[in-house]
C-alpha cells in the first residue's frame, strides 16, 4: 500500500493536470466587452440649449468674404489649425481670390503662399485642379449642392458641409471634425468615432435648423473646456448631466 502523503500528492497533481487542461481548452463561447458604468446621456436637445446659452456667438472661425474663399480656407484647414489658415489666406486671396485666377496660377506659386500649412504640396495641386473644374464646369461659381462639391479635388463631405452651411446657409449635414467627434462620444450621443456614422446619428436626433450651429457649439466647447487631453470637467456647465465617457 502507498503511504498516505504520496496518495494525497498524486491526487493533487491529477486535479492540477485536469485544471490545466480545462484552462487550455479553447472556448467556443463569445465573450462580450464589459461596458463601464456610464451615466445615462442627457437628452441631446437639452444639452444643445445649454450650449446655445453658453456660446451665443459661436460661428465659423475661418475668415472669408465669399463662398470661394470659404471653400479654399476649409480645404486648407485639413490637419491645420484655423488660426494658421487665417494667417495664410490674406496673401493667398489677394493673389488668387477667384477660381479664374487660381486656375491660372502656377502650383509652385500657390505652394509658396500656403507652405506653413500641413500637406501644402497636395493642397496646392488640389486648389488649382478644383479651380479649373469650377471655371470649366460651374461657370466659375461654387456649386450649391453636396454632390457637385465633393467632385472637386480635395473636397470631402466635411468641407462641402462647411461651405454649404456657412456660405450659403444650406444645412446639408453636420460637420464632424475632431472636436465634434470627441464631444459626441463623451456626451454619450454616439458609440463610434467614425465621422460618417456620427453625422448620420446626430442628423436623426437634431432638428435640421440646428445642424450648422451645432458644430460651432461643440467646437467652441471643445476648444474652451472639453479639451482633448485635459477636459476641465470641474468647471464645465454640463458636468451634472454629462456621462463623461472615456474621460
Ligand atoms: S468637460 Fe467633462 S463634463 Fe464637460 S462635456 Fe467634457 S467630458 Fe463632459
Amino acid at each position: 500500500m502507498k503511504p498516505l502523503v504520496t496518495m494525497v500528492t498524486s491526487k493533487k497533481k491529477a486535479v492540477k493536470k485536469k485544471a490545466a487542461k480545462k484552462v487550455l481548452k479553447p472556448s467556443t463561447k463569445k465573450v462580450g466587452l464589459k461596458k463601464p458604468p456610464f451615466k445615462e446621456a442627457a437628452p441631446i436637445l437639452e444639452t444643445i440649449d445649454l450650449l446655445r446659452r453658453y456660446y451665443p456667438d459661436a460661428h465659423c472661425a475661418l475668415n472669408f468674404t465669399n463662398p470661394y474663399e470659404l471653400l479654399v480656407a476649409t480645404a486648407l484647414s485639413a490637419q491645420t489649425t484655423d488660426e494658421r489658415v487665417n494667417m495664410v489666406t490674406p496673401a493667398l486671396f489677394n493673389q488668387y481670390g477667384s477660381p479664374q485666377r487660381m486656375a491660372k496660377a502656377k502650383v509652385e506659386d500657390i505652394e509658396s503662399l500656403i507652405r506653413s500649412t500641413n500637406f501644402y504640396k497636395n493642397k496646392a495641386k488640389n486648389l488649382k485642379s478644383a479651380a479649373i473644374d469650377l471655371v470649366e464646369k460651374h461657370n466659375s461659381e461654387v456649386p450649391q449642392n453636396i454632390e457637385s462639391l465633393v467632385e472637386l479635388a480635395g473636397v470631402g463631405r466635411k468641407t462641402a458641409n462647411v461651405v454649404l452651411g456657412n456660405a450659403f446657409g444650406i444645412p446639408s449635414g453636420i460637420v464632424v471634425d475632431t472636436h465634434v467627434a470627441r464631444l459626441s462620444y463623451r456626451l454619450g450621443w454616439v458609440d463610434t468615432d467614425k465621422p460618417v456614422v456620427i453625422e448620420e446619428e446626430l442628423c436623426k436626433e437634431v432638428p435640421q435648423e440646428d445642424w450648422v450651429i451645432l458644430s460651432h457649439y461643440l467646437i467652441s466647447h471643445g476648444r474652451a473646456i472639453c479639451k482633448a487631453r485635459k477636459p476641465d470637467c470641474a468647471h464645465c456647465f454640463l458636468e451634472e448631466t454629462c456621462p463623461k465617457r472615456g474621460v
